[in-house]
């Protein structure tokens, strides 16, 4: 039999980690890159002699491939996939390749919101268990290059949309769907449903053996389950205890995953993740922690201790008497609502950057009711004036001793030194922007670092 032809498309973490696995099982392997691969990308296909491209794609090359992987950032619409579907040739995504050559256990976690912080929960849990465990997906390294290199039994895997997309055989043992609103619907055709759709392929062959853990309380969630009732054991959570395995009875988190297993109780505010998100998202963490039959007290060793992931509400530092915390993560409204949810003392927002079309009223009522002072910090600061102005706030360099003031800040330094001087004794100074970072910064990592670093120079 001839040896199999595989190209990849896209060299960046799971691009090169998919060719070096493709060649370490025998096949012939071309990578190719519309951009430009970085380096240490580059060094990694030389080590091991793997042929590639950049800045473009040699299509004949392509199209000769008996089975195509696609980075997750390419869109189906791009020519050259629309030529490889024409022709009949698989396009499959890094995951669903790299789960064919390995037997492990995969718990997969998606949602419009909250995929990294349980995913990075859940392998908290896992490696306090002392469990053999991979960290792959959207972080760690590729699922591909850790089953080439160092294969282990069990994957904790974070998947986009953009992943499932290209997902067909693969078969989650648990899956975690954590929530769905409207999101990256310019690659879906604008149709709402098309995004659902692909959310809900996480769940696609799995059997009743396998787990489906979900929140029951997302409309969008509970509509879609009655319409195509998944096959495998449902684990729903939620606030209430009504139909659900994990619940809040107001002043605990109670997890009953397994009849067998006593229920998991921790007090809410011993939970090391605070805000009722991290609620949803502890829960979900917990059901399938206690599904692989971790302790109960290893679990609650985890919620308590666990050190949350970066820029997601991350504690900074506390400067006379201010706390000042890093949500740089939240690049839309909902998840600054989440935020200023969380909040338990006065706060001073930071908020603005790059707009997305954002409809501010949806953080009204919880910033009238927690903040006094709004710092905007962005390029362009109108709408953010505008919006807040008809809410009540005025221009605090007009009126410094309104109770309800903004600021119009266009760069870190200026607005956490004007937060800093607003800041009463017992505040909060929140950066939780609504915004992407693109305005100013290279990235939301480089937005926080920023603000991390103004603040210690405070
Ligand atoms: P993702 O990986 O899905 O982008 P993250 O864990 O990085 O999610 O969290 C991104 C932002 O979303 C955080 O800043 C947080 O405020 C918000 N968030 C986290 N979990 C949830 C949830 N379960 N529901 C709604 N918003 C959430």
């Amino acid at each position: 039999m001839d040896t199999k032809q595989i190209v990849v498309l896209g060299a960046g973490e799971s691009g090169t980690g998919a060719a070096i696995l493709a060649q370490a099982k025998g096949m012939r392997v071309f990578v190719s890159d519309s951009g430009s691969i970085k380096p240490a990308y580059k060094a990694l296909l030389d080590t091991h002699h793997i042929l590639w491209e950049e800045n473009g794609h040699t299509e004949d090359k392509v199209l000769a491939a008996d089975e195509v992987i696609k980075s997750p950032g390419i869109p189906e619409t791009a020519p050259l996939i629309v030529a490889l579907r024409d022709k009949g040739v698989p396009v499959i995504s890094e995951i669903e390749f790299a789960a064919r050559y390995t037997d492990a256990k995969m718990i997969c976690i998606t949602g419009s919101n909250g995929k990294t912080t349980t995913t990075s929960l859940i392998y908290d849990m896992l490696r306090r268990a002392g469990l053999d465990v991979g960290l792959a997906g959207n972080i760690g390294n590729s699922l591909a290059l850790q089953v080439a290199r160092e294969d282990h039994a069990y994957y904790v895997i974070e998947l986009s949309s953009f992943q499932l997309d290209n997902m067909y055989d693969f078969r989650a043992d648990i899956a975690i769907l954590l929530n769905i609103t409207p999101d990256h619907l310019d690659r879906y055709d604008f149709e709402f449903q098309n995004y659902v759709n692909a959310k809900f392929r996480i769940t696609r062959n799995q059997t009743e053996r396998d787990a489906f853990i979900y929140w029951s309380e997302d409309p969008v969630i509970d509509r879609e389950i009655a319409r195509i009732r998944p096959r495998a054991t449902l684990y729903p959570f939620g606030s209430k205890e009504k139909h659900n395995v994990a619940f809040t009875d107001g002043e605990h988190l109670v997890v009953a995953a397994k009849k067998e297993v006593q229920p998991l109780e921790i007090p809410l505010e011993q939970l090391a993740l605070q805000g009722k998100h991290n609620q949803l998202n502890s829960m979900a963490a917990s059901i399938a922690a206690q599904l692989l039959d971790i302790k109960n007290d290893t679990i609650r060793e985890s919620l308590r201790c666990f050190a949350g992931v970066p820029h997601r509400l991350q504690y900074v530092a506390t400067v006379k008497g201010v706390r000042y915390i890093n949500d740089s993560k939240a690049t839309n409204v909902n998840s600054c609502w989440y935020a200023l949810e969380a909040m338990t003392t006065p706060t001073v927002l930071i908020l603005g950057g790059k707009d997305k079309g954002n409809d501010y009223s949806e953080i009204d009522s919880l910033v009238l009711d927690k903040c006094h002072t709004l710092v905007f910090m962005g390029l362009h600061n109108e709408k953010l004036e505008e919006h807040f102005s008809k809410l009540g706030y005025v221009n605090g360099n007009e009126q410094p001793n309104a109770p309800k003031r903004f600021f119009s800040t266009h760069n870190l330094h200026d607005a956490v030194l004007t937060c800093a001087d607003a800041a009463r004794d017992g505040d909060t100074v929140l950066l939780s922007p609504c915004c992407a970072s693109f305005d100013l910064f290279n990235s939301y990592e480089d937005r926080g670092d920023q603000f991390m670093n103004a603040v210690r120079h405070l």
